[in-house]
């Protein structure tokens, strides 16, 4: 098992110190089924001020919560004391944390069996809740009974689904019944958190687990009261590779994409972007150099790229690329922006023209001449228009 070299030195400088650490959560995990992991993630019996007290460099991520960010030059790593939960409000935070010295218990509090190993090279794998077996046999399990773990943070059904995704794992029944049952809970969830746990899973490598939204009826809440419009099985057959793609391909059937993406706090460019690639998906193609040339006062050729990515997936066509290299070929060498036009407003201030909403007016009118027809683009003839 290759852990990185930083992340030995954690454990061992908590453990010189007559603590116990472990690398826990979503590593020991990927470790198993043979992936690198992303991050590393460290718990251990001492206390936040004792781990402090180790590390020359570190950060108060959580400190209420156990969780101290250690850097290591460009590197960082959360290490977090092992913690009970107390008891859990409006389906999804505990009214307190206790810290424990077991690892057994903060394993406990876990939310899924794969989710729920430690390992460290002295006691080697902790897995009480054969999380290793669930990773075998490709199983989402709740450690402990599915209607009282969701019951106490409703996110985690939406986990459920993402890991699936992400995994490739199937979803074990009793907690697909207990979605079923408290999907009505995800109301209490932030906008963030959902958000959060949606990209992950429309970036999972298998996403014919996004269907499980449908069919238990967590979409609607995912949505935040909305009802899906669009057709999941063909959203499901493409995978690409962007971010922004994938979205606009989930919400393509949205009339209302803005308003969907901002509730779900998605940041302005996100939005900006995804919606307008879901209002322009449904433009009838070929398009002639004008009309390519309005798209792209709107996007960067990269973004229209991207766009053309989209459209590719949803209704294939010959001429996509044909278009590409058009628009490509207008963004290095023709006229569409005010910025390029052979006139500005000095120039028609100089031949008597008032400034002001007016002047702004016409220039938009002389450069939507010259997109046009774009040898009328030199002073002599723009000032004559
Ligand atoms: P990823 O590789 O996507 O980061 P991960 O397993 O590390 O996956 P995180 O969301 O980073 O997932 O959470 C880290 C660990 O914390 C999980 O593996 C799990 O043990 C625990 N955890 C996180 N969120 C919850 C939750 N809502 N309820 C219970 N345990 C949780
Ligand atoms: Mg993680």
């Amino acid at each position: 098992m290759q852990i990185p070299k930083h992340v030995n030195k954690i454990i061992a400088t908590l453990e010189n110190a007559g603590h116990e650490a472990f690398i826990v959560g979503g590593c020991v995990r990927d470790i198993i089924r043979g992936v690198v992991p992303k991050d590393w993630d460290v718990a251990t019996s001492a206390l936040p001020t004792e781990i402090k007290g180790l590390f020359i460099r570190s950060i108060d991520t959580g400190i209420r919560h156990g969780t101290i960010t250690i850097l290591f030059g460009k590197n960082s790593y959360e290490v977090t004391t092992y913690r009970i939960d107390g008891e859990y409000l409006d389906n999804r935070r505990p009214k307190s944390v206790t810290f424990t010295s077991e690892i057994e218990k903060d394993l406990s509090r876990r939310d899924f069996t794969v989710n729920a190993i430690a390992y460290n090279s002295n006691r080697g794998f902790v897995d009480p809740f054969d999380g290793r077996g669930d990773i075998g046999r490709g199983l989402i399990k709740c450690v402990g009974d599915p209607e009282s773990r969701f019951g106490e943070d409703a996110l985690r059904m939406l986990r459920a689904v993402r890991f699936a995704a992400v995994l490739g794992f199937d979803v074990c029944e009793n907690a697909i019944d207990a979605i079923c049952l408290l999907k009505e809970n995800m109301r209490d969830i932030s906008s963030e958190r959902i958000r959060e746990e949606l990209c992950k899973l429309l970036n999972g490598k298998f996403p014919n687990a996004i269907k499980l939204l449908q069919s238990t009826g967590l979409m609607y809440y995912v949505l935040r009261g909305r009802e899906y419009g669009g057709d999941l099985d063909r959203v499901v057959l493409q995978l690409s590779s962007s971010e922004n793609v994938r979205l606009a391909l989930f919400f393509s059937w949205a009339k209302d994409c803005e308003e969907i993406l901002r509730d779900l706090r998605f940041d302005n460019k996100t939005i900006r972007t995804v919606s307008q690639y879901v209002k322009y998906l449904p433009v009838k193609t070929p398009l002639c150099r004008y009309e390519i040339k309005k798209i792209l006062r709107l996007m960067t050729i990269n973004n229209f790229e991207e766009l053309l990515t989209l459209k590719e997936i949803v209704t294939p066509s010959k001429s996509l690329k044909e278009l590409l290299t058009q628009a490509r070929d207008i963004e290095k060498n023709e006229c569409y922006t005010l910025h390029d036009l052979a006139i500005n407003g000095n120039d028609l201030a100089a031949a008597g023209f008032p400034r002001g909403k007016a002047m702004g007016e016409k220039l938009e009118s002389l450069l939507d001449a010259v997109m046009r027809d774009p040898s009328l683009n030199t002073k002599e003839q723009l000032i004559c228009l």
